[in-house]
């Protein structure tokens, strides 16, 4: 890209009110000094891995594969494809996935209704990828695949081919994306995983860059 023009932020803010996926550790922000006694303003953060936009590494679903450093950088940094499946009411199908001609190495993020629905509540009818629609992704062999909710299976399946069959090939999964500002079309992305080691996922901030107005 010769000239960037244009910077969608397409993270979940962070806050005390940001949804986490039920069980999982809420975002905490305390005040844990202050001016002027205590000499500066510092917070004391609580989260769980998998809070707001963040990268799922191969182990938070396949016991014994890699840990979040797995990954190399090149897989978060790059051009990338916003695909709308906004026709979808329940769940981005493997024909849907096929009518949008994917190619081998491609970074993919898949808009839905969820972005229009919003992020203020959770909704255990959000929108996800389908078991098959992920075999699909994993055969093509996407670089990345990323979705508007906190989750990327359906809540409550015991189907988890959506983690193990993208896991399985190391192609990481971003998930908590707000995609409501941005049209389908081709986009250069940001979303590089803060440097947490050893775990099974972390926090992203995920941007979208492009050189039209
Ligand atoms: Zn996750």
């Amino acid at each position: 890209m010769e000239k960037i023009t244009k910077i969608i932020d397409i993270s979940l803010p962070l806050t005390n009110d940001t949804i986490v996926y039920p069980g999982n550790v809420p975002v905490t922000i305390e005040n844990h000094a202050h001016l002027p006694d205590d000499s500066s303003h510092l917070s004391k953060i609580t989260m769980g891995s998998h809070s707001g936009t963040h990268i799922d590494a191969p182990m938070h679903a396949i016991e014994g594969a890699g840990e979040i450093d797995v990954f190399p950088l090149e897989a978060f940094v790059g051009p990338c494809r916003v695909l709308d499946f906004d026709f979808e009411n329940v769940e981005i199908t493997r024909a849907s996935l096929e009518s949008k001609n994917i190619q081998k190495g491609e970074r993919v993020l898949a808009k839905t209704k969820n972005s229009n629905m919003g992020f203020e509540s959770f909704r255990p009818d959000y929108i996800y990828l389908s078991g098959d629609g992920a075999e699909y992704l994993a055969e093509i062999g996407v670089a990345l695949f990323g979705i508007d909710y906190i989750s990327v299976k359906q809540r409550g399946s015991k189907d988890n081919r959506p983690h193990i069959a993208l896991l399985s090939k190391k192609i990481p999964i971003v998930e908590g994306l707000n995609l409501k500002d941005v049209s389908e079309g081709e986009y250069f992305l940001s979303c590089v995983p803060l440097k947490f080691s050893g775990i099974d996922g972390a926090p992203a901030r995920a941007i979208l860059m492009s050189n039209n107005n």
